[in-house]
């Protein structure tokens, strides 16, 4: 008898996390089993249709062909060897990440929090180097997520992630993305870096003005700051560009990459201008699985579909059709939705109430999207993601909104 460890084991699931599993998430009562491209299936066969990709994750979809090729084909020949030695993909990885970006050095690692580590570690590494020793101060943003590590959390804004765990990072200014004058105020020269997302995520699907990011630029121009650019949920692809900051006109200095890039497979990488790498020895920074061969090959591949096969394009073309059923939607439910934010296929739908009850009578119609800063109900597509299966999941809105519409009127 085979025993295959990916064989759905007849177990009460969440049961048996509740008494293993640290409790720090609050996940939907669903238990996933497998998926297949904007679709996934739960242990009662149950279809939804994913239009969050596990944070903006699961770039290509879920069980895409061409990746499992690849990850199996690489899982054959060499998985990892450590950065004790090369191999022939990390070069290649960068190079490609370097053509998009501008950015022509890059370090890997295996999150988006990784990421913003090492873009903050860097940033300090840069004025000691120089020798300016007393220029330590970042400069966030409120609203701002940038990870959970500690100087990820350092810059995150959001007070109920950083108190339980102060003290943080010392010497955060938080300023509004508002008030371009007071930004102007807060970077001086002892500011490091500003560290910021062109498009926020976690905190409610915010893109800064340009305006703001205006303010920014000056003021790093100004003073030298260094300007460290967090595109790890809103990059690659996702809004419809290759990156959000090139919108908004600013000149990151650093930028930190995640989710999207491995399609699934975890991998982070912090990309930086020579002047900055130039300033950073071997020894400064590492990570044990940073860039491994399998990491690499999955994002080689996403990167492959990205550009080479104009996945970038048909963000462009499905991101309009959803920019479109989302202001419909807005004009059919004047008093439920009182904003729509975001590009391409990053979208926050900022409701007059509370969203969770939305996002669970979606889940109920089959519909997976979540909830974002309390009020906002965030998508984040599989970047391959049909017209048509925008068409199927505006109508399960349309009808939660419908419903929970006549529900607050009865
Ligand atoms: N930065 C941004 C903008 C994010 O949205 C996230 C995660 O949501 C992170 C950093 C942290 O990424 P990870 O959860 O992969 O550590």
């Amino acid at each position: 008898m085979t025993n295959d460890s990916t064989d759905p084991a007849p177990i009460d699931v969440p049961a048996l996390e509740s008494k293993h599993v640290l409790q720090v998430y609050r996940r939907a009562p669903i238990v996933l089993v497998r998926g297949s491209g904007v679709r996934v299936y739960d242990d009662q066969d149950r279809m939804f249709l994913d239009l969050i990709s596990g944070v903006g994750v699961a770039s290509l979809g879920h069980a895409n062909p061409g990746l499992a090729e690849a990850i199996a084909d690489q899982a054959r020949t060499l998985v990892h060897c450590s950065n004790l030695y090369y191999h022939g993909l990390q070069g290649r990885l960068a190079e490609r990440l370097a053509a998009l970006s501008g950015l022509s050095r890059a370090f890997f690692c295996n999150s988006g929090a990784e990421a913003v580590e090492a873009c903050l570690k860097f940033a300090r590494r840069v004025w000691h180097t120089r020798g300016a020793v007393g220029r330590h101060r970042f400069v966030a943003l409120r609203h701002s997520f940038h990870g959970r590590t500690f100087g990820a959390l350092s810059a995150t804004w959001e007070p109920h992630y950083r108190e339980p765990f102060e003290p943080l990072v010392p010497s955060v200014t938080f300023v509004s993305p508002d008030d371009p004058d007071a930004l102007g105020t807060a970077v001086d020269d002892t500011t490091a870096a500003v560290i910021l997302e062109p498009l926020q995520g976690e905190g409610g699907v915010r893109p800064l003005t340009r305006e703001f990011a205006g303010a920014v630029q000056a003021a790093c121009d100004r003073t030298g700051t260094l300007l460290i650019v967090d595109e790890v949920q809103s990059g690659l692809g996702r809004t419809g560009v290759p990156f959000y900051f090139s919108t908004l006109g600013l000149r990151p200095d650093l930028l930190a990459l995640g989710k999207a890039l491995g399609a699934g497979v975890p991998v982070g990488a912090a990309m930086m201008s020579e002047d900055v790498a130039e300033t950073i020895r071997p020894g400064d920074h590492g990570s044990t699985y940073g860039g491994n061969l399998l990491a690499c090959r999955a994002a080689l591949f996403f990167l492959e579909q990205l550009v080479d096969h104009d996945v970038l394009g048909h963000v462009r073309r499905v991101g309009a059709h959803l920019e479109r059923g989302l202001r419909d939607l807005a004009t059919r439910h004047p008093a439920l939705v009182i904003e729509l934010r975001g590009a391409g296929l990053m979208w926050g739908i900022v409701l007059s109430r509370d969203a969770a009850r939305v996002i669970e009578a979606a889940l109920q119609r089959g519909l997976l999207v979540n909830r974002t800063g309390g009020t906002v109900v965030r998508m984040l597509p599989p970047l391959v993601i049909s017209e048509a299966e925008i068409d199927e999941a505006l109508a399960i809105l349309d009808s939660v909104c419908g419903e929970l519409g006549s529900e607050a009127t009865a």
